[in-house]
């Protein structure tokens, strides 16, 4: 987006809402697993109105956004909310994981280029906003050893410049809340792992004057998410759910490579603390997902479950609650709680 250096005033700043330092931590209470509400549908079909708020999602990669919370997004700048995509990278290292894409001659050409054009239509197809925070592509390191980080790419600066960009983001968009992944990435790759970390930094220090000092005025954002996009109890639940229909379950494989548990190894065992009711916007989620021609299969994963069953069985996007400086009750089926 074209920077907003007046930005409108700012419709909460006449009730602000009291910031509690001494609350700057909620922990969701124990045994909330995964749960689901089973009646929260009824109770919840449609997010709020949300005018003169606002929402930064932080991700990798473009295609990121369309696969991790793109029903969400779509939901809330429908409701009224200025809601912004910020993708670290350009995605340069990405395969073509479409093969009929692959053939175009344009990808080999300039792969960033048909990316960025790719990325542009999700962002319209969701109606948000869209910023690179124009750092270079680590790629999926393979191999045994692993071979390093290619230098200079995103996963291998210090910290403190790779969350700048994003500072200096937060303090012009001025954000009520950021989501980004947990520690884990939520999928091992290093951007991933990096866009978390940038993210953490950038919410605990972009409202610190003594930070970044020429990144622009302070702003403290209100709650820190952490997407579960693939949080094993959803898979649980719409494979269930599918085999009791008598379809064909896709997840059947993903869920035996759990633990005993019930968890994927490598995946944080964050407990979802807030549902966003997202079943209006599933077709949303499919059309960015399908301007990304290059990096996903028009028939492939993301759409191996009907919208009208997941309207039935899980209609929601799911989130963990890390940080807050309002008060909010959990569960949660609405991001901005506590800031209305
Ligand atoms: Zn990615």
């Amino acid at each position: 987006m074209t920077p907003t250096p007046d930005h409108p005033a700012d419709p909460l700043a006449a009730s602000t809402p009291v910031i509690r330092k001494d609350a700057a931590t909620v922990r969701p209470p124990r045994g909330l697993r995964d749960a689901v509400d089973p009646h929260a549908a009824e109770h919840h079909e449609h997010v709020p109105r949300s005018a003169g708020l606002r929402l930064l999602a932080v991700h990798a990669h473009p295609d990121d956004e369309s696969s991790k919370g793109a029903a969400m997004m779509a939901a809330y700048a429908d409701a009224g909310a200025e809601v912004m995509v910020a993708t670290a990278t350009g995605g340069e290292r990405g395969d073509l994981l479409n093969a009929a894409a692959g053939e175009l001659q344009q990808c080999h050409r300039d792969l960033p280029g048909v990316r960025r054009v790719e990325m542009r239509e999700a962002a319209e197809a969701l109606g948000v906003q869209h910023v690179w925070l124009g750092f270079e592509d680590s790629g999926l390191p393979e191999g045994d050893p692993m071979p390093p980080l290619p230098a200079g790419s995103f996963a291998a600066l210090p910290l403190e410049q790779a969350a700048y960009p994003l500072v200096r983001l937060v303090r012009r968009f001025r954000p009520h809340v950021i989501i980004s992944y947990d520690e884990s990435g939520g999928y091992p790759h290093p951007d991933h792992i990096m866009s978390h970390k940038i993210t953490v930094d950038a919410f605990h220090a972009a409202g610190d004057a003594g930070l970044y000092p020429d990144a622009g005025e302070p702003w403290e954002p209100q709650k820190l998410y952490y997407d579960r996009a693939f949080n094993p109890g959803r898979f649980r639940a719409i494979h269930e759910a599918l085999v009791e229909a008598g379809f064909d379950s896709p997840y059947g494989e993903r869920l035996a490579r759990f633990d005993e548990d019930g968890e994927v190894p490598w995946l944080t065992k964050h407990q979802v603390t807030t549902q966003v009711p997202v079943g209006d916007y599933l077709e949303h989620r499919d059309r960015a997902l399908r301007a990304h021609r290059t990096q996903v299969e028009p028939d492939g994963f993301f759409f191996a479950t009907p919208n009208d069953f997941l309207r039935k069985v899980w209609p929601y996007d799911d989130y963990v609650l890390i940080d807050s400086r309002v008060d909010t009750q959990l569960p949660e089926h609405d991001l901005f709680a506590g800031l209305r």
